[in-house]
């Protein structure tokens, strides 16, 4: 257990948190960003990415490496941990980790994104890791030649089973409503796609599988109230995202969703802590809006502290 001090402490090595490190240290302030996992975030979660300015077609983990070259090169440190809590006692903020280290900064950036919202259905806890996912690019290689569910109509839910026929014999896009959600473009080639198929205006209620593995799902169709049976070898599911917010709660930042609230400076109500990225309350949770308010959110904190002083 150990007690460090830093200007600003970064919760969240996403590309919102690598961006507001690169800021905030290169303006010469101490800064630490921290992750229970990987730096990268929900880049290491995605496969193929298109829409990131500057780059025609890079995968997840490459521009993740790529942010974090660029966070650490003017001295920001990454460090592990779980952030359980912020404590916000006057102009120093407490932060502590489940393995008992504590940062103290004057400045706290929360950065921690969002998590993929669970479909609640029977089974869905049971076949997690066997047959179950929320990761195409972790997990799509395990199913060579095999038949997929993917469940949800959004970017993602596309995205995500396109990449997946590389490896499928077949993908089948279960979705809620009577239409897709996803981008013009995304579905185009997912139409184009023969191994692609969609089901509408249904809804899985339960993933099927034997003692070992996922052998398929069941559906119901919210239309004609027919109940009815998909057999696949894994379900990958993109039915939205919640907010990552759990230890902050008792801090009155949150909204009643649970993402946290910001002004366009990035600033919360409580003085020197401010949010970024998917966690916030933003009309568009992507790489270039997180990378955006990193900007900001590094700028703002680098006036707050000088203000300190
Ligand atoms: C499958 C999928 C495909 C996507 N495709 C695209 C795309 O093609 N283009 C696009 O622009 N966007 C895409 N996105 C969205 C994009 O990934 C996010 O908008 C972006 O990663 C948000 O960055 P962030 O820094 O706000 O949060 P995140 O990337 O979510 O990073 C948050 C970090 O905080 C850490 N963390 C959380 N809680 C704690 C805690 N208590 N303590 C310590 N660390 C914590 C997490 O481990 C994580 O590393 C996709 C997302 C998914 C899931």
């Amino acid at each position: 257990m150990a007690e460090k001090k830093y200007d600003v402490v970064i919760i969240g090595a996403g590309p919102g948190g690598m961006t507001t490190a690169l800021y905030a240290s290169r303006a010469n302030l101490k800064v630490v960003m921290l992750d229970r996992g990987s730096f990268g975030g929900n880049l290491n979660n995605t496969a193929s990415i298109v829409n990131y300015s500057g780059f025609k077609d890079i995968q997840g983990p490459e521009l993740a490496e790529k942010m974090y070259q660029g966070a650490t090169q003017f001295g920001a440190e990454y460090a592990y941990g779980t952030v359980t809590k912020i404590e916000a006692d006057g102009q120093q903020k407490k932060v502590t980790t489940d393995m008992g280290d504590t940062f103290i900064a004057p400045v706290v950036v929360i950065a921690t994104g969002s998590d993929h919202r669970k479909l609640g259905v029977p089974g869905e806890e049971e076949f997690s890791g066997r047959g179950v996912s929320y990761c195409a690019v972790c997990d799509g290689a395990f199913f060579k030649g095999k038949h997929l569910v993917v469940v949800g109509g959004g970017d993602s839910a596309v995205e995500e089973g396109i990449y997946l026929t590389q490896f499928a014999s077949k993908v089948t896009v279960v979705v809620r409503r009577d239409v897709l959600r996803a981008q013009p473009m995304l579905q185009d080639e997912a139409e184009k796609n023969e191994k692609m198929e969609f089901v509408f205006n249904t809804n899985v209620t339960e993933i099927l599988g034997d003692d070992v593995k996922v052998t398929g799902v069941k559906t119901h169709n919210n239309k004609t109230g027919e109940d009815g049976k998909i057999s696949a070898a894994g379900a990958f599911i993109y039915v939205g995202t919640v907010p990552m917010t759990a230890p902050f709660k008792g801090l009155g930042v949150l909204d009643d969703q649970g993402w946290v609230k910001t002004d366009n400076e990035m600033k919360t109500s409580i003085p020197g802590i401010f949010a970024i990225g998917d966690v916030r309350e933003t009309p568009l949770r992507q790489i270039a809006t997180a990378v955006g308010d990193g900007a900001i959110a590094g700028q703002e904190v680098y006036q707050y502290i000088k203000g300190l002083n």
